[in-house]
C-alpha cells in the first residue's frame, strides 16, 4: 500500500488519479449538457480547487470565463467552524450564471457562506460543483448541483487538498492512516 508522510502524519493511498480524472470527465459532460449555451463564469475557491478547476476547465469546450476567489476555513485536521470572507470578486456577476468550484464539501458550512455572499452580487443562478463530498458529515439542506466523488468521513489530502499547507501537489488522494 502506497503511503506518504506529511509533517507528523502518515497517509495511505485512497483515490488514484485515474478515478479522479474519470469523475472530472463526467462532471464536464454534465455541465456541458446543462450550461453550454449560458456563457457561465466558473469561480474556483482557492487554494484547494486549483487543480480541480484546471482539469475541469481543460474539458470545457464552450464559451465561458473563469476566476478565483479566496477564503480559508480549515486548520489542521478538524473544521474550525469559522469561515472567512470571500475575497477577489472583480467581475460583474449580475445576471450571470455562476458555477462555483470547490475541492470538497464536508459539513457544508463553507459553501452555505459562499452562496450567501455571492447572492449579494445578484447572479442569475448559482451552481454548486464539488470534486469530493462527505455525505456523512453534511449538515445543511442546501442542494449541491454536481458531485464528483462521494467519500466517507476521512481526512484526505492530495489533488489540491492540504494538510497544514502541504500535500496539495500530490496527484493521487490519500487518507489519514489509522
Ligand atoms: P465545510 O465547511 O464543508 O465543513 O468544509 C469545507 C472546507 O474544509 C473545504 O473547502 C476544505 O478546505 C476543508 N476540508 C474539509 N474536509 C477536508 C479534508 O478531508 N481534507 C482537507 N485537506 N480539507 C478538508
Ligand atoms: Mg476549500
Amino acid at each position: 500500500m502506497e503511503t506518504v508522510k506529511i509533517l507528523d502524519k502518515e497517509f495511505e493511498i485512497f483515490i488514484p488519479e485515474q478515478k479522479i480524472y474519470e469523475a472530472i470527465d463526467k462532471l464536464a459532460e454534465q455541465i456541458t449538457n446543462d450550461y453550454k449555451d449560458s456563457d457561465p463564469i466558473f469561480l474556483g475557491i482557492l487554494n484547494g480547487s486549483f487543480l480541480f478547476a484546471a482539469e475541469l476547465l481543460k474539458r470545457i469546450k464552450f464559451p465561458c470565463t473563469i476566476s478565483f476567489l479566496k477564503l480559508a476555513s480549515y486548520q489542521g485536521t478538524a473544521s474550525t467552524g469559522k469561515v472567512k470572507r470571500l475575497i477577489g470578486i472583480n467581475e460583474d456577476l449580475k445576471d450571470k450564471t455562476v458555477i462555483v468550484l470547490e475541492d470538497i464539501i464536508d459539513t457544508g458550512i463553507t459553501m452555505t457562506q459562499i452562496k450567501k455572499q455571492l447572492v449579494g452580487y445578484e447572479p442569475k443562478k448559482i451552481v454548486v460543483t464539488t470534486l469530493f463530498f462527505k455525505p456523512e458529515a453534511y449538515q445543511t439542506n442546501d442542494h449541491i448541483d454536481y458531485i464528483g466523488v462521494d467519500i466517507p468521513n476521512n481526512f484526505i489530502v492530495g489533488f489540491g487538498l492540504d494538510y497544514d499547507g502541504y500535500g496539495r501537489n500530490l496527484t493521487n488522494v490519500y487518507k489519514l492512516k489509522k
